[in-house]
């Protein structure tokens, strides 16, 4: 039966399948339906696309507006002659174009508009498929889509904000023509179904252009397919908006200020090491200095410095490639990974003569790194005298700005405050609108542990002591640690204390 055939067979749309078999309720919640589709019809929609303004959220008597600021006089004029009760949140313009066309394709997936009907011939229909699910993730904030092959099922899931979340499940019949579409959209080779490969290519979703990793693995039901999204538009952030507290953003100033020396900054993958790593480059990018980064895949794009990325990770990696710039008169280097013994040396050699270098590493803190370091067969005397710190890290969701509500914390969270040293007499967590698809969380923020190697720690590595007593001592010079950070950043309203008490658990 050729592929056609199946499709002719098919008939789905995103809201007629259910998932509750295959998964718990939650998960299933707030993507497929919209929640808050009453807020959005509050407002006629000339309104709506004339002042690029929004309704985020309806009880019945106030509705939540959320618009940029120059659209309020209107928005309130148009509230006072409509009697309606309305408070404004000052929302980009951006913003609020991305989240109208996220209602419109959820409200489009009611009306069956996402159908990939018996009316179509040929492979469009799955291509349909596959653009408007990456057009939907896009929307979404998705930085993964997931084609998931079980027996009865293809589970198309997204990650968001770090986690997993349905987006739609598709019969498993649908899951080989699916699967072939997106291989062939990376040049993959389709007839090829047992062994991984790997491919790219990128999709345009309004303005923004998204270049998307795709890798394969086979499965027993299936061939498994992870989309990796990219978006070119993402901008390296400021230091002061990365989350650290003012003592930890001076320590790290002060590392950057160095003509010389390593900084590592340390995390598992996709705990927002890169961002931290351009923060610091951008911070210390000046014209007449050659800032010269070596990167796997180079995420920023950032005028004024070299960038260097690893195509072939075989013959060209880091080590070859780091050589290679060390020819080139550098001043400054990010080096996107240090994963082995011979990338790590060049590093520590670089630095000791004359040059800023950047690089992340694999370990579960600082202190973790340092050892990483040791483990890694350089001599703890080149250490000592080469790495100015460690920053280790890891995300944590951020409550949404569009719903956020202060509240009296209970007993037991001003307690849990107490324990760590914080005092709070209101905290804050979304309630859920639109803008989060009512999780009341929108986008992360980085909580920090700032290791700096004082003359005394640089002493007290060379004799080599445990893990736990260099940490003891770090911490005695000030050092705190992520969970910490967390809680502070919960008691300053940024995130809530459920949210940053996970990092307990998974930063073990
Ligand atoms: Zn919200």
């Amino acid at each position: 039966m050729s592929t056609v055939e199946i499709l002719r067979e098919e008939h789905v749309s995103l809201t007629e399948v259910s998932a509750e078999e295959s998964f718990s309720a939650d998960v299933t919640q707030g993507l497929i339906t919209d929640p808050f589709a009453s807020a959005h019809s509050v407002l006629p929609m000339d309104l709506v696309t004339r002042l690029d303004c929004l309704g985020l959220r309806w009880d019945g008597a106030e509705l939540v507006v959320g618009a940029p600021e120059e659209s309020w006089p209107e928005i309130l004029k148009y509230a006072q002659e409509n009697d309606l009760k309305i408070k404004l949140i000052a929302a980009g313009v951006h913003e609020i174009r991305e989240a109208i066309s996220l209602t419109r394709s959820i409200a489009r997936s009611k009306d069956n508009s996402f159908d990939i009907s018996v009316s179509e011939v040929g492979e469009a229909p799955i291509s349909n498929l596959v653009q408007q699910v990456i057009e939907r993730a896009v929307l979404e904030r998705a930085s993964d889509v997931h084609f998931e092959p079980y027996k009865d099922d293809l589970l198309v899931r997204v990650r968001i904000d770090g986690r997993l979340r349905l987006l739609v499940a598709l019969p498993s019949r649908l899951s080989p023509a699916v699967s072939s579409r997106i291989k062939v959209l990376s040049q993959m080779n389709i007839v090829e179904r047992r062994r991984p490969q790997d491919g790219q290519f990128s999709a345009t979703v309004g303005d923004r252009h998204i270049d998307i990793r795709v890798s394969s693995v086979a499965t027993v039901h299936g061939e498994k397919l992870v989309l990796r999204l990219h978006d070119a538009r993402k901008q390296s952030v400021s230091l002061e908006s990365l989350g650290m507290s003012g003592a930890q953003l001076e320590i790290f100033t002060r590392m950057i200020r160095a003509t010389n020396g390593l900084i590592m900054v340390a995390g598992p993958t996709g705990s927002g090491k890169t961002t931290t790593l351009h923060s610091g480059i951008k911070a210390v990018s000046v014209a007449w200095k050659n800032i010269v980064t070596i990167e796997d895949p180079v995420e920023y794009v950032v005028p004024g410095i070299t960038q260097i990325p690893i195509i072939d990770p075989n013959n060209a990696g880091f080590a070859v490639q780091l050589r290679a710039v060390l020819r080139q008169d550098p001043d400054v280097i990010l080096v996107g990974e240090t994963r082995d013994a011979e990338t790590a040396l060049i590093s520590v050699q670089a630095a000791l003569t004359g040059h800023l270098v950047f690089s992340s590493i694999h370990a579960t803190d600082s202190v973790g790194a340092v050892y990483r370091l040791l483990q890694m067969d350089i001599e703890s005397h080149l250490i000592a005298s080469s790495l100015r710190g460690v920053i280790s890290q890891r995300l944590i969701r951020r409550n949404c700005r569009f719903c956020a509500t202060s509240y009296k914390p209970t007993a037991a969270e001003q307690k849990t405050l107490a324990l760590y040293g914080f005092k709070a007499t209101s905290l804050v967590r979304g309630v859920g609108c639109t803008l989060c698809s009512g999780t009341g969380f929108r986008d992360r923020i980085a909580t920090y542990q700032v290791l700096e190697m004082t003359e005394g720690l640089s002493d007290l590595i060379v004799s080599h002591p445990e893990p736990n007593e260099f940490r003891r001592y770090a911490a005695e010079s000030g050092m705190t640690t992520l969970d910490h950070e967390a809680v502070r950043l919960a008691s300053e309203g940024i995130t809530t204390l459920d949210e940053a008490l996970t990092l307990m658990v998974s930063s073990e």
